[in-house]
């Protein structure tokens, strides 16, 4: 552990001695946690400066929550926690399903709680809503990393749009940051609109790609190899090997015709197995050496800078949204609204045009 917050602790990852660390992976925890008394903002706050995983937990249940009152209380401990987030590299890994993220996962976890770091593992899973969280809410996953005192494995929020999941998720991360984890890593499914969010909240960008087939038969959008800081060729072993220097050689092609990033950063395609953990540490050091190049010309802070402005709009949105959609005037009169437009007697865009009663009413209030 690098730092320590207030100076009274040695690891933020210290749990205390009597106290059973929680099971993150326990989908029943939310529910039980809902029937339990539950320590107030104070407690839940500094025990999440102390890194104690079960109030972390309890607090991260809170930012899950629907409920107005858990949503007041999740905002307090977040802007208690603010002052003392910031500290970890934020990693966001991508990939369709099946490429072995969370072998890779497991692996890279692991390698870096050896060196002495510790990790945090979210999710933004897109077909959760479908699946209650698919990505992380299967138990057999990266069962090696969870049992680890230094790694912390909270699955996808499920049951929120898409949108929501990714809010809940950055405001997870600046929780798993008060708490002192060094690497948050975020992981998402390579499909497409997941991986903007994740994007938005991460300090780099690992897409990780299958040996032999290029990007149209692997399912990955132009646009999401065109985010990446490193792409890496997972399974480059035994009989794969071949494939995947041919993937290496024909990732590197495309990736000539992006045009150069901003902050000054050449992407690169790296080879790696999952698996037999090789390339695993060379994944590592790419990134280490981007956290150094982009710390020394700046972009590293400024990039963070852009994400929280945009997090920033993006919660307004969902706020507005969500404020004008309850709105006991605006939801009696939906029905109507909806009717004329389907009959086409009312342009979609002429709704808010009309300054009808409702909207007025909304906009006054
Ligand atoms: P995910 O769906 O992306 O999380 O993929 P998993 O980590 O569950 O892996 C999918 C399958 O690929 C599993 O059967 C893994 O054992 C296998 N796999 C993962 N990494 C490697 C690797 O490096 N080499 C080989 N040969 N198989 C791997």
């Amino acid at each position: 552990m690098k730092h320590s917050k207030k100076g009274h602790r040695e690891s933020a990852l210290h749990v205390k001695e009597g106290t059973t660390p929680s099971n993150p992976l326990n989908p029943e925890l939310g529910k039980h946690l809902h029937r339990q008394a539950r320590p107030g903002v104070v407690a839940l706050s500094e025990g999440v400066l102390r890194g104690d995983r079960v109030l972390l937990s309890q607090a991260i249940t809170l930012i899950e929550s629907r409920h107005a009152r858990h949503q007041e209380q999740a905002q307090e401990i977040i802007e208690r926690c603010l002052p003392h987030s910031g500290n970890s590299i934020r990693i966001g890994i991508t990939g369709v399903p099946g490429v072995g993220k969370s072998t890779f996962i497991e692996a890279f976890g692991k390698m870096l709680i050896q060196q002495s770091l510790s990790v945090a593992v979210l999710a933004i899973d897109p077909s959760s809503q479908l699946t209650k969280g698919s990505i992380l809410g299967d138990k057999t996953r990266m069962v090696e990393l969870a049992s680890l005192p230094a790694a912390f494995i909270r699955p996808s929020p499920s049951g929120h749009s898409s949108g929501g999941v990714a809010r809940k998720t950055r405001e997870t991360i600046i929780l798993c940051e008060a708490a002192g984890f060094d690497v948050i890593l975020v992981e998402t499914v390579g499909v497409g609109q997941a991986e903007i969010a994740v994007h938005s909240m991460v300090d780099f960008f690992l897409l990780l790609l299958l040996p032999g087939a290029g990007d149209e038969l692997q399912g990955i959008k132009r646009g999401v190899v065109e985010m990446a800081d490193l792409l890496a060729v997972n399974k480059s072993d035994g009989e794969n090997l071949l494939r995947a220097k041919q993937a290496q050689a024909e990732y590197r092609n495309a990736l000539h015709l992006f045009p150069p990033k901003e902050n000054g950063w050449a992407p690169v395609v790296q080879l790696c197995s999952a698996m037999a953990g090789e390339g695993i540490a060379q994944i590592w050091e790419k990134i280490l050496e981007h956290k150094g190049l982009t710390e020394q010309n700046g972009s590293f802070a400024a990039k963070r800078q852009h994400q929280a402005r945009y997090w920033m709009h993006e919660t307004v949105l969902e706020q507005l949204k969500a404020l004008f959609y309850d709105h006991p005037g605006i939801k009696s009169w939906l029905p109507e609204l909806e009717e004329a437009v389907v009959k086409g007697t009312l342009g979609s865009r002429l709704v808010l045009k009309k300054r009808s009663e409702p909207v007025r009413d909304f906009i006054v209030q």
